[in-house]
């Protein structure tokens, strides 16, 4: 077993990341597995607060990598999780869809490198999304200096039990070195934002392949469109919309 380091809770309202990390934690103890270690709650006052940002600066922690020991609180919590993570052959960082949306579990990382996609096929989630992403974020800080990284996905803000327990399980098995099944890898994917305000009603769960034109929902009666062919990884669910925050869903590209 490589040396793995697995967090949840880096954004503070993604509490099904935090519910994983500390199902496996318990599970792990009397295990007698060396090699894994796990934090449930690296963002603990954004997790008290269940919000995505600290309650004390306002910054997003996954934007900060690799921090900065002389900045803000925030600065200084990724300075200090990237110091520990470098220590590690492998990082997994547990997240969620936020408040109102949900998405199938599926692993987001840098295809491009050997080393993530062979970390995919161990952990065998279903579906692997090449990102090449938002800079500053630990997995694509982390695998730009060599080591094995990646972000699960699963479920959302409402926790949504069977996703977390996809991931529970493949993590599990991936600790155990159990072999994996087979991902299905996808080169890019898109959010779909949303123009207008409204109230959105989704008509598509996620998991569904669409084409392209295919009614993802309705906002306020309209018809909102796919604009490509792909498989929906997440979606926003029912409930009123203000752009330009908000996505209605997020598509990987067939
Ligand atoms: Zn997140």
């Amino acid at each position: 077993m490589t040396n793995t380091l697995m967090i949840g809770g880096v954004h503070g309202d993604e509490i099904g990341g935090v519910m994983v990390a500390r199902e496996l934690k318990g599970w792990l103890r009397g295990k007698g597995i060396d090699g894994v270690d796990i934090i449930p709650e690296v963002n603990l006052q954004a997790i008290e607060n269940r919000e995505r940002e600290h309650p004390t600066d306002g910054k997003d922690l996954n934007r900060l990598f690799p921090g900065d020991p002389d900045g803000t609180v925030s600065d200084r919590l990724a300075y200090d999780i990237f110091q520990k993570a470098k220590s590690y052959d492998c990082v997994i960082d547990l997240h969620t869809y936020g408040v109102g949306g949900r998405c199938i579990p599926y692993m987001l990382t840098d295809l491009k490198k050997d080393y993530n996609v062979e970390l995919c096929k161990q952990v065998g989630l279903d579906h692997a999304v090449q990102t090449g992403g938002t800079g500053k974020q630990l997995f694509l800080e982390l695998s730009d200096i060599g080591i094995p990284s990646m972000i699960i996905e699963a479920g959302g803000a409402g926790w949504l039990r069977g996703e977390l327990e996809t991931v529970t399980k493949a993590l599990k098995n991936f600790i155990e070195g159990e072999p994996s099944a087979d991902v299905r890898s996808f080169d890019s994917y898109r959010w779909v934002p949303l123009e207008e305000a409204g109230h959105y009603i989704p008509k598509i769960l996620p998991g569904t392949e669409v084409k392209e034109g295919d009614v993802l929902g309705y906002l306020d009666d309209v018809p909102i469109k796919s604009p490509t062919d792909g498989l929906v990884l997440g979606i926003k669910m029912a409930g009123p919309c203000e752009p330009p925050e908000e996505n209605i869903a997020s598509i990987a590209e067939i």
